[in-house]
């Protein structure tokens, strides 16, 4: 069976749903729209699925609106909800994963004047472009379907252990967690069993309070390159500093250097990197690729742990683990995993030194996260890629895409629009894997496709 539609939205994370509500709004009642998805819980992806409540949002709740233009939205659908949280708290992830879901749905409710919108819980698998002004998907469950309009909203996908699968013994197999978002790992983990968590971002933070949550008592080893971890937004946030992108100096090091200088200025670093928020495209689009690579060399892990806070109160449950040397740290590369007496040996290469240190434990989490958004994990975007219906971007963030977020694919030949939202649009915007970026991208690219018919 084919069916053609306007648009088809390729994913079922917060990216397609944006897109998807902007595309209800915007779209005239004889519009036709898909949204292909094998995720069960359309709208939430990896970060809106979780249940515990302590896992918190990043982003103040006043800043979460899924629609740009009604900025209170989100923080209104708290205050219907009963939660008792102002525009400057922090909400949980599993309520916003709901306010998506009863955003569409509210939209969905509107019969009057709406395009219709089929939902496809199915994995696009391949791609072909149709000398029909169409690009056609392969579906998992057999169909194919047609879209004069495809928007790619596919997210990243887990970053996999960096050392050979080969290398790792078959009986350590169980003792490994791949993939963490899965929380019934946290069931087999008895309270007093050492872990190891890999990598040191935002994830290992929430594995942390998990397991704290689910009774663990044991010691929690941490190793990621440098052993840098997120820093907290402060309980007051600083008024930011505004930062004019164009009187920066054009290199990384003068960059930073300025930076460095306006933060010794003001009384809380963070009034710096929240006065460079809005003007963090602008940058990252003004600096060559020779010092994009060099910040994604030297400056990414700073970067992340000054820009990605944690809620206050987080940060300090996080923070009593560590001073009370429950939570430990190592810097280092993680060179091979092995087995010994029904538990694992992690060792590694010490930060800035030749010696090699281990690390034993009865698990390791894999807490590596998303920190970059290549291709690889996906089969559908390799084959997009092998037919040069995508392009791969060449510091491996994702594809190439223009300021309107337009697929660059120099040898396509059919009329078709092909877009991408979200992390797979990191080359040209860097600052882009969040709510607030994420669904201004959704509204400007349902506009663009609504604008040209
Ligand atoms: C743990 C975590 C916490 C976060 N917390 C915050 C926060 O507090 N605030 C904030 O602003 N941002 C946060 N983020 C950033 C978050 O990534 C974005 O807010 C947003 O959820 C990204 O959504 P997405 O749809 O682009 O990607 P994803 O959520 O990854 O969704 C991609 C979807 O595409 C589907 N898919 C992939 N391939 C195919 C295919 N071939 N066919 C069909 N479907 C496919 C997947 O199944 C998935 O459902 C967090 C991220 C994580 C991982």
């Amino acid at each position: 069976m084919r069916l053609t539609y306007d648009v088809i939205v390729v994913g079922s994370g917060f990216s397609a749903i944006a897109v998807t509500c902007n595309l209800i709004e915007q779209l005239p009642a004889s519009a036709t729209v898909a949204v292909v998805g094998d995720d069960p819980g359309f709208g939430r992806g990896t970060a809106y699925r979780t249940e515990l409540y302590l896992h918190r949002l990043n982003v103040p709740a006043g800043r979460m609106s899924l629609l740009p233009h009604q900025p209170d939205d989100f923080v209104d659908w708290l205050k219907s909800h009963g939660r008792q949280l102002q525009a400057s708290d922090f909400a949980s992830r599993s309520d916003y994963g709901l306010y998506v879901r009863d955003t569409l749905a509210r939209l969905l409710r509107k019969r009057d004047g709406r395009c219709r919108v089929d939902f496809i819980k199915a994995k696009a698998a391949g791609c072909v472009e149709r000398y029909s002004s169409t690009l056609a998907f392969h579906l998992g469950n057999g169909d194919e379907i047609a879209g004069r309009n495809v928007v790619l909203c596919l997210g990243v996908g887990n970053a996999t252990l960096p050392v050979d699968p080969d290398g790792v013994p078959a009986s350590l197999r169980s003792r490994i967690i791949e993939n963490p978002w899965r929380l019934s790992w946290l069931r087999r983990v008895a309270p007093s069993d050492a872990v190891c968590i890999l990598g040191s971002g935002l994830t290992m933070i929430d594995q942390v309070l998990a397991l704290r949550a689910h009774g663990h008592s044991g010691r929690i080893d941490v190793l990621s390159r440098r052993g840098l971890a997120p820093l907290g937004h402060a309980p007051k946030p600083p008024v930011p500093l505004p930062i004019d992108v164009r009187a920066l100096p054009e290199t990384l090091s003068g960059i930073l250097k300025t930076l460095r200088a306006k933060s010794r200025t003001v009384a809380d670093w963070r009034a710096v990197m929240d006065g460079l928020r809005p003007a963090t495209q602008a940058l990252w689009q003004r600096l060559s690729s020779r010092e994009r690579a060099r910040f994604l060399r030297h400056a990414l892990p700073w970067w992340n742990i000054h820009r990605h806070r944690v809620a206050p109160d987080v940060f300090d449950r996080f923070e009593e683990l560590v001073l009370d040397g429950t939570v430990r740290f190592h810097a280092g590369f993680l060179k091979s995993l092995g087995a010994e007496e029904g538990g694992l040996v992690a060792a590694y290469r010490v930060r800035a030194a030749r010696e090699i240190a281990e690390i034993r434990a009865d698990w390791l989490v894999n807490c590596t996260g998303m920190e970059r958004a290549g291709i690889s994990h996906s089969p559908l975007l390799k084959e997009m890629s092998r037919f040069e219906l995508i392009i791969p971007d060449p510091l491996g963030l994702g594809i190439q895409v223009n300021a309107a977020s337009e697929v660059i694919a120099p040898s396509r030949i059919s009329p078709a629009r092909l877009f991408a939202v979200g992390a797979l649009t990191a080359g040209q915007f860097w600052e882009i894997t969040a709510v607030p970026d994420i669904r201004v991208q959704a509204k400007a690219v349902a506009e663009e496709i609504v604008s040209r018919g």
